[in-house]
């Protein structure tokens, strides 16, 4: 079967009681349970519930590997962290990762004694400062720069020092990009972004292909509390029927946005792996399946950022991206990451390609008066 069909079916039942295709999300905190439990399969809202399995089911199809799901990305990533580091421990992570990752490991993993190593993503540079580490996290994409870097090679160089390897895939999804295939231990996601698309949820999932670790996922999923909403995985899983329909669209028009950005004069640099001069094209064409919805830009100052939001029609002005709304924002406006005053996240959605580009040399338009 062709891998879209399988995640378009993935992880759905029908039910046997109604027949319904698609049964509703399952809101109990109680299942009558009594005697051992062990004997029974449900028990207590906080350690499972039948939609995040049937939503688990579908991320295993998607990932190839088991996965737990988690109340956000940021949940996610906190419980990789939890899992694999304890005092003493290093952990190698991306100088330019999402920032509330580096801000979670210079406040909570410092306060706990492990230390982090930030090094660049550009050039594979993490390769070169696993002495001594625990975990690698890797990123690629990066979000906002869009950075990439060789997943397999990494992990080559990892698993010869004994060093774990967890890879933020956000900013790809799992339908773009599968670190588990490509070695890593742990695959981590926010799921608010792309994998769903819809801006109407906040999620996130780990993976892995070790049954052992997925255990000990779950663990500390009951243990800190850190459990998703049966509303938002329902939401969730039936986003998943259409995603390789959203994200073709989107991957095909966001190559067309960066190409059409490149040839305008008003901007500085585009930052996209899917076009050739991007130092990381030639990894990304053979690890990724599309470059992604994310185009980044930079207009030189904070002042031709502004005038380009205020002037866009269709495209809104927010934060986050992967959804079927086109999005952009000045980055800088939040701090944290080494970019310009002027750097534009532009989140490309499945408005028709022409619409977004004609918004687009609109407002780049009044950006040149
Ligand atoms: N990882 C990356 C790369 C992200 O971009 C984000 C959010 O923007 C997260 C993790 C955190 O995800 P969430 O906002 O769902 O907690």
């Amino acid at each position: 079967m062709h891998r879209d069909t399988m995640i378009l079916h993935a992880g759905y039942r029908a039910s046997t009681e109604t027949g319904a295709f698609v049964p509703g999300p399952q809101f109990s905190s109680t299942y009558t349970a009594p005697g051992e439990p062990s004997q029974h399969h449900l028990t207590y809202g906080r350690f499972h519930n039948p939609t995040w399995t049937a939503w688990e089911d579908a991320l295993g199809v998607l990932e190839g590997g088991h996965a737990v799901s988690y109340a956000s990305g940021m949940a996610a990533v906190a419980a990789v962290f939890g899992v694999c580091l304890q005092r003493g421990d290093v952990v190698v992570l991306p100088a330019d990762s999402y920032y509330t990752t580096r801000v979670l490991a210079s406040s909570w993993l410092k306060t706990i004694g492990v230390q982090a190593r930030l090094v660049p993503t550009r050039g594979n540079a993490q390769a070169s400062a696993l002495e001594g580490a625990r975990l690698l996290w890797i990123e690629t994409p990066t979000n906002p720069q869009l950075d990439v870097c060789d997943i397999q090679e990494l992990v080559h160089a990892a698993r010869a020092r004994g060093v774990l390897v967890a890879v933020d895939n956000t900013t790809a999804t799992a339908y773009l990009q599968q670190p588990l295939a490509l070695g890593a231990n742990y695959v981590v996601a926010s799921d608010t972004k792309a994998l769903t698309g819809h801006s109407d949820l906040v999620l996130g999932h780990v993976a892995t292909r070790d049954e052992e670790q997925a255990t000990g996922l779950r663990t500390w999923r009951s243990q800190h509390g850190a459990i998703p909403g049966p509303m938002e995985v329902w939401l969730a899983h039936r986003s998943l029927a259409t995603l390789s329909l959203r994200l073709n669209c989107q991957c095909s028009s966001a190559q067309q946005l960066a190409s059409f950005l490149e040839s305008q004069p008003t901007v500085e640099v585009v930052y996209y792996p899917g076009l050739s001069n991007h130092p990381g094209h030639a990894i990304a064409k053979r690890q990724m399946q599309a470059f992604g919805t994310v185009v980044s830009f930079d207009l030189a100052s904070r002042a031709r950022a502004e005038q380009f939001l205020r002037s866009l029609t269709l495209v809104r002005e927010a934060t986050s991206f992967g959804g079927v709304h086109s999005t952009a924002e000045r980055r800088a406006r939040w701090g944290g990451d080494a970019i310009s005053e002027g750097f534009i996240r532009f989140s490309v959605g499945c408005e028709s390609v022409e619409d977004i580009l004609s918004d687009v040399t609109g407002a780049l338009r009044q950006v040149a008066v």
